[in-house]
């Protein structure tokens, strides 16, 4: 079965006949790139506030 569209494909296919995407990939390696990519957000999400909070802190001392 496709992960992408639930379609059913002949078994050992490498390309989904009704998406046509790639499925060779194991789901579980599909699951832990979603996971990855997940991670990579949050880490991007904190990169974010931390880079905020560091120049609330250089606004700060230049206004003393
Ligand atoms: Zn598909």
């Amino acid at each position: 079965m496709c992960p992408y569209c639930q379609a059913e494909s002949a078994d050992h296919a490498l390309v989904c006949a009704s998406c046509a995407r790639d499925i060779a990939v194991p789901a579980t390696l599909i699951a832990e790139r979603d996971d990855l990519l997940r991670k990579r957000d949050q880490l991007r999400d904190e990169l974010t506030r931390a880079r905020n909070e560091v120049e609330a802190i250089m606004q700060r001392r230049k206004s003393r």
